[in-house]
């Protein structure tokens, strides 16, 4: 569905509701933005693995996106550096 909307003066947009009915975002929930072949796509966020960039699995724990290997790799070097 094709909507025309203005720019704030801070260069925000507000999404129609209908258009975010439409894929399931509400407000506070994270978006992936990116610019493709002159578009701007807005989509909701997809979690990646801050270390290996899988999205498989992949949890946020304590602020940090991370797949479930590399959790355990974490919790590995935790372990050594800090005794456990
Ligand atoms: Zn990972």
């Amino acid at each position: 569905m094709l909507k025309h909307k203005k720019l704030t003066s801070k260069n925000g947009i507000t999404i129609p509701k209908d258009l975010r009915e439409d894929v399931g975002l509400d407000a506070g929930m994270a978006v992936d933005i990116e610019s493709r072949n002159g578009e701007i796509v807005i989509k909701k966020h997809t979690p990646i693995c801050k270390f290996c960039k899988s999205i498989q699995g992949v949890k946020n724990i304590m602020g940090i996106e991370i797949c479930p290997e590399c959790a355990g790799k974490l919790l590995k070097a935790v372990e050594e550096k800090y005794g456990a």
